[in-house]
């Protein structure tokens, strides 16, 4: 639906994650002349909401509803399974509207720079974390859960969910939406320990409270921590409200430290001041070798020692990484931008913006911003907008998808729901256009 008069702003926002929804929905109430094209390379909307955020985070996935209703705004049109650079080119996206907006964030894994990190059994967690959470690009995987040792490199929030997800029994996980064949993985994994490993201390972890927090009450693991890495207090260097956040973190991983390992037979165990050196195993990845490290001026700096710890699966969140754009300047994981305006017409939103960190809804302030700069420097200049793109993809064969269709594949993913959950994922796209074509 597009009830906005034919003279109005044509904008096209690629990426309906969080950045593209909170970009799209701050520029409709702006700019009410403006017709606002979200495009998406799947068909499915939502983006990190619902491939990133963990599939027991439900709380947070509910954002999709206020998502949902921007979508529905006169001025919007979801335009799925197109992509940029394949269906349509930025040129010819530029050509067609007054301005274009780049918000499809992050998708690929930094890279974990070391021998062996391409054996089979080590993901990166844009490809663990998609699995589990029914990205058609990763749902095929098939991640070995065989062993009873999984290493994940990493001390953000994104190496906790993973440990998290990795340790929950059936019960736990029932009213997550999590893809049913990770879920069954899962369930049959080999029970042990999950080791989550930093180049630096507890204090230099990036882990918030609350993610932290989760661990200590999971049904069938119990977090351990070595007592020897985690200092009494939070250095009293740090700002104070850093310090508390650091103490409260401190204190928990205190608790790690008392707690019996033997209270369950799976465990997360937590090891600091250790940097990966190289994955070890000559068909598949059996192990990790690490180097204790000391710090430096904050920096993890090798201490010649090592140990290596056995697994069957590593992991490695260690960051994430900007599909590249032709002819657009890159900064290691993001784009080059001025407060989000890369170039005439070409502007950029969330992690593409200002690299892969904060909260879905860090992405609401970078929205609104990148949106008033829109209103404000960027007039209509008669361009075709959607009509133009419609009869482009037309004559390639692109067949792009609504938000009704959407809600088809929603209305599916409902009817599959097991006991207690929201959704049975699809998860491959020929299955999403089955149903959209059905419908
Ligand atoms: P992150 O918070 O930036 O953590 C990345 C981790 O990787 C850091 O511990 C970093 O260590 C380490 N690292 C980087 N390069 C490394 C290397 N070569 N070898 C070993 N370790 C390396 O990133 P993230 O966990 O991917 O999370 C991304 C963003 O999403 C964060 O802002 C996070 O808070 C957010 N998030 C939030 C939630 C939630 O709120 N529930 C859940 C998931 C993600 P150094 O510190 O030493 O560089």
């Amino acid at each position: 639906m597009n009830a906005a008069g034919p003279a109005g702003l044509r904008v096209a926002v690629v990426g309906a994650g969080p950045a593209g929804f909170y970009t799209a929905g701050a520029l409709a109430a702006l700019r009410p002349d403006a017709r606002i094209d979200l495009i998406e390379r799947l068909p499915t909307p939502y983006g990190l909401v619902r491939f990133g955020v963990a599939p027991d985070h439900q709380d947070t996935k509910k954002i999709q509803g206020l998502f949902e209703q921007i979508a529905l705004l006169p001025q919007l049109r979801f335009i799925g399974n197109v992509e940029l650079g394949a269906a349509v080119s930025l040129a010819e996206l530029r050509a067609h509207y007054d301005a274009v907006v780049l918000s499809c964030g992050a998708p690929h894994d930094a890279p974990l720079d070391i021998p062996g990190a391409d054996l089979p059994g080590v993901y990166g967690a844009a490809q663990l974390v998609g699995w589990y959470n029914g990205h058609p690009d990763h749902a095929g995987l098939d991640p070995r859960l065989d062993h009873p040792g999984a290493v994940v490199i990493g001390n953000g929030n994104v190496a906790i969910d993973i440990a998290r997800i990795l340790s929950k029994s059936p019960d736990e996980l029932a009213s997550s939406d999590i893809a049913p064949y990770a879920m069954a993985r899962i369930a049959q994994s080999v029970p042990g320990d999950v080791h989550v490993v930093g180049r630096r201390g507890p204090v230099e972890a990036k882990f918030t409270t609350g993610e932290l927090g989760e661990l200590a009450d999971l049904a069938q693991a119990v977090a351990l921590a070595d007592p020897g890495e985690i200092p009494a207090t939070a250095p009293d260097t740090l700002p104070v409200r850093d310090r508390k956040v650091k103490q409260k973190n401190l204190d928990l991983f205190h608790a790690f430290a008392a707690a019996d390992p033997a209270r369950h037979a799976r465990r997360i165990r937590f090891h600091f001041f250790a940097r990966p050196l190289a994955i070890l195993g000559s068909e598949r990845a059996e192990g990790v070798r690490f180097e204790r490290t000391r710090m430096e001026d904050g920096r993890a700096v090798g201490t010649g020692d090592t140990f290596d710890l056995a697994c069957g699966l590593v992991a490695y969140a260690i960051g994430y990484r900007p599909r590249p754009f032709e002819g657009l300047g890159a900064v290691a994981d993001r784009l080059e931008n001025d407060e989000g305006r890369i170039g005439p017409g070409i502007y950029v939103a969330g992690w593409l913006r200002r690299g892969p960190s904060g909260k879905i809804g860090t992405n609401r302030g970078d929205g609104e911003q990148v949106a008033a700069r829109i209103a404000a420097e960027v007039a209509p200049a008669g361009r075709g907008g959607f009509e133009a793109l419609a009869q482009l993809l037309n004559a390639r064969g692109v067949r792009p998808t609504g938000f009704d269709d959407w809600k088809r594949i929603e209305a599916q993913e409902t009817a599959r729901a097991t006991a207690g959950a929201p959704r049975g994922k699809v998860t491959s796209v020929e299955e999403m256009l089955a149903i959209c074509a059905a419908g």
